[in-house]
């Protein structure tokens, strides 16, 4: 059976972030000489160049940086999604995160819109995040 073409084929350190969101909680990457949280995950740390790093549980909780909605997907793989919105989520730890924005009309959204974030498996290789508005939360 041919891999499905939607789901991605993470590499390198990518692969490891989306093998530890498996687990439904997003792991950040951390500076184990400074602390700084990053994300993506890179080899060496934007503070202070470090190479030695682990991986800390997020609370999963931010708010709406910016979005954008897809009308007309480039990928065939997509076109029963749309129209789908893509977010980029400011977490509370600090780093923004990009992903799927569901629960939510398009027309609705506002930067600062509280949001929370989920971890779903697709594959054994790959966990598909998306974000949703907080329980309770009007947008
Ligand atoms: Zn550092």
């Amino acid at each position: 059976m041919a891999p499905n073409p939607r789901i991605p084929t993470p590499e390198g350190l990518n692969a490891e972030f989306y093998a530890r969101a498996q687990s439904g909680v997003v792991h950040l990457q951390q500076c184990s000489d400074c602390g700084l949280l990053r994300h993506p995950p890179r080899y060496h740390c934007p503070r202070c160049a470090s190479g030695s790093f682990g991986w800390s549980p997020s609370a999963g909780r931010g708010q709406l940086f910016s979005w954008t909605v897809t009308h007309l997907p480039f990928d065939r793989g997509w076109a029963e999604e749309v129209p789908y919105i893509s977010a980029v989520v400011e977490l509370d730890d600090g780093v923004r995160v990009v992903g799927s924005l569901e629960g939510v009309a398009a027309d609705e959204l506002r930067i600062g819109l509280p949001l929370t974030l989920r971890a779903t498996p697709l594959a054994p290789e790959f966990t598909f995040l998306t974000f949703h508005p907080c329980q309770g939360e009007a947008p």
